[in-house]
């Protein structure tokens, strides 16, 4: 049993009364919550750690109260401006923070995966990722399809600046192995799928990734809080939360 306590933020949300029900599965104990039209110092105060899965509008506020309080910090909201993940690292100088666009371990192992199969497959294989999500996201395409352009596109020594829109990153046009396709599909209740595709003329590989319950993302959000506990300030991801680095 951890002694850390929770405020978990966006605390009405499909992910947020996820992460309430995989505390109380975990032995931590959430503190304090809050949603829109709540008091965030006051329940900020009460708290260890918190958990955010709101909305990216709402991260300057959350960082700016968290660094006069002193409190860390697990971020899995997505969809942020550049202004706002240069603020998270700026956060994190100070703050322990961890910081990941996926808390499941099946999508971190996917992570890893992408990397070594880029390497090893090299520039001959075209490159295409491909994610479905539920009909209420907001974000396009999800921060998960942007960290796997962003693996590839470190193998393949591209410049990745987080303006990632659905379509083509990278030199477009005819096809090049300095390309990277990027496919965002909206519909129905699906929580979470990711395809990487590595394509060559006479041969492809597939790797891919489907998550059926948030609770995959909830149980490692918490997960990751307890990790950090002991931590010191720093920019931390779920790698490092699962040993993967
Ligand atoms: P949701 O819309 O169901 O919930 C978001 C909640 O945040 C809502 O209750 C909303 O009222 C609240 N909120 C919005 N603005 C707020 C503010 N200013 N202050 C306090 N609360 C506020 O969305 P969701 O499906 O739960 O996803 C939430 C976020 O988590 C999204 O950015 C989503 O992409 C992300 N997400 C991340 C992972 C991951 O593993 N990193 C997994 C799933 C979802």
């Amino acid at each position: 049993m951890s002694d850390i306590k929770l405020l978990i933020t966006g605390s009405k949300g499909r992910m947020g009364q996820a992460i309430i029900r995989a505390a109380e599965s975990q032995n931590v104990a959430v503190a304090s919550t809050v949603d829109v039209g709540d008091a965030l110092v006051p329940a900020l105060e009460k708290a260890d750690i918190v958990i955010d899965f709101s909305s990216h509008l709402f991260t300057n506020e959350l960082l700016d109260e968290c660094l006069k309080q002193k409190k860390s910090l697990v971020i899995g909201t997505t969809g942020h401006t550049n202004e706002e993940l240069a603020r998270i690292r700026e956060a994190a100088k100070t703050l322990p923070v961890v910081f990941a666009s996926n808390y499941s371990i099946g999508v971190n192992t996917l992570f890893w995966l992408t990397r070594k199969a880029a390497e090893l497959l090299g520039p001959a294989f075209d490159l295409e990722v491909v994610e479905m999500h539920h009909r209420l996201k907001k974000d396009s395409p999800s921060g998960t399809a942007r960290t796997l352009v962003e693996i590839l596109a470190d193998v393949r020594g591209l410049e990745y600046d987080n303006d990632c829109k659905h379509g083509r990153f990278g030199d477009v046009g005819a096809r090049t192995p300095k390309e990277i396709g990027v496919h965002a599909i909206r519909g129905g209740d699906v929580v979470g799928d990711h395809t990487v595709i590595f394509a060559n003329v006479g041969e492809r590989v597939e790797l891919t990734h489907k998550a059926s319950s948030r609770d995959t993302f909830a149980n490692g959000s918490v997960r990751a809080a307890v990790w950090l506990a002991d931590k010191p300030a720093g920019l931390y991801d779920m790698q490092d939360v699962l040993g993967l680095k």
